[in-house]
């Protein structure tokens, strides 16, 4: 079992399969890209197996698979057969920016893939090019439909930032009328690519809750799991949900249960901190699974108490991109 020096169980594995995306989301990284990791570098599919199976013995029971953008990543169906097949884990799931997700859905169903996040932070084809440098958002959009006719249990991810959606708020709430979805509203986070420091936010969840109530009568709350990391409501008559994520504020700490493996093997334990292992070359080494387990293990025993914690670790200073991360 992974638990933390504060008796927090981590069940809940972030694994990136790529740090490349064909997307240039202006919070995520710069126009140009990122230093992309070299090919041998990246771990193959046959090494993400071999580390999914400890973490699976360490009880991990859900994995979800991140990116850069995964589909990008050749190989990446028979890995996702491989991964569903080898047992151990009750789910399964995927984050997406949609462009691809068309060509793969028929496998995905196959597999018993059906929760998907995708990214989605406009509704309009002008202001989404603006925020991903990319002009796809009729296929993304139109994707997801496609995706919900097939019974694919959807949520959107919108990161909510001053001068590029705002306006955008209330029609997303307005897609869960008559779709059965999720939209989930997200703080930007410090993860742009660019070496800065952390500065604050300025749409927290408090805003965005407030700038949402402000236009509709009745909010329902709704039950929230106990690591949920968003805080989930439903309008009165409404089929689908949203939810506030505080991933700036980071008031879910406390119960958090994810651990984060990035496609170069960097092994977080927060998301906000410097990686604590590189699981990639330990395998590598030629390192027996026991002492693989050892690590992680102590890696999770050291595991600080939240984001501000990790985040002064890095003295406060960040330049990676959610990409290379694995958001
Ligand atoms: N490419 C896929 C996608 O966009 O869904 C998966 C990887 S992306 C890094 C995972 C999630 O991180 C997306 O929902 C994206 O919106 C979010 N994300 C990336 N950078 C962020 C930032 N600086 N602040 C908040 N969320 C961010
Ligand atoms: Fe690509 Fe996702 Fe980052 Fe956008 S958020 S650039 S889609 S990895």
């Amino acid at each position: 079992m992974l638990i933390d020096q504060y008796g927090r169980k981590l069940d809940y594995l972030r694994l990136s399969v790529t740090d490349r995306c064909n997307f240039r989301c202006y919070y995520c990284m710069p126009e140009e890209g990122i230093d992309f990791a070299r090919r041998a570098d990246l771990m193959s599919f046959d090494e993400m197996l071999q580390l999914s199976s400890v973490f699976c013995g360490l009880g991990v029971s859900k994995i979800r698979i991140t990116g850069g953008e995964p589909f990008l990543r050749a190989g990446i169906m028979p890995f996702l057969k491989k991964l569903n097949v080898a047992g151990g884990l009750s789910e399964i799931t995927v984050t997406s920016n949609g462009t691809l997700s068309e060509r793969y859905q028929a496998e995905l169903l196959q597999m018993g893939i059906r929760r998907i996040n995708i990214s989605l932070d406009s509704l309009t084809r002008e202001r989404f090019a603006q925020i991903t440098r990319r002009d796809s958002f009729e296929s993304v959009y139109a994707g997801i439909f496609k995706l919900l006719d097939d019974g694919f249990d959807i949520k959107l991810n919108c990161v909510v930032a001053e001068n590029k959606n705002i306006q955008d708020i209330i029609p997303f709430v307005e897609l869960t009328r008559h779709h059965q979805l999720s939209v989930r509203f997200l703080e930007e986070m410090p993860f742009n690519g660019n070496s800065h420091k952390s500065a604050g936010v300025l749409w927290d969840h408090r805003q965005i809750y407030d700038h949402i109530s402000a236009h509709y009568n009745e909010i329902i709350p709704m039950f929230n799991t106990v690591s949920s990391t968003s805080v989930n409501y439903r309008i009165s008559g409404y089929k689908g949900t949203f939810g506030i994520i505080p991933s700036f504020s980071r008031t879910f700490c406390g119960t958090c249960n994810r651990i984060r493996l990035s496609a170069t093997g960097d092994l977080r334990t927060c998301l906000y901190g410097p990686p604590v292992l590189n699981l990639r070359d330990l395998l590598r080494s030629g390192k027996p699974q026991a002492i693989l387990e050892q690590e992680i293990l102590a890696a999770v025993s050291r595991r600080v108490r939240d984001g501000f914690e990790a985040e002064a670790l890095s003295g406060g200073q960040v330049s990676t991109s959610m990409s290379a991360l694995g958001g």
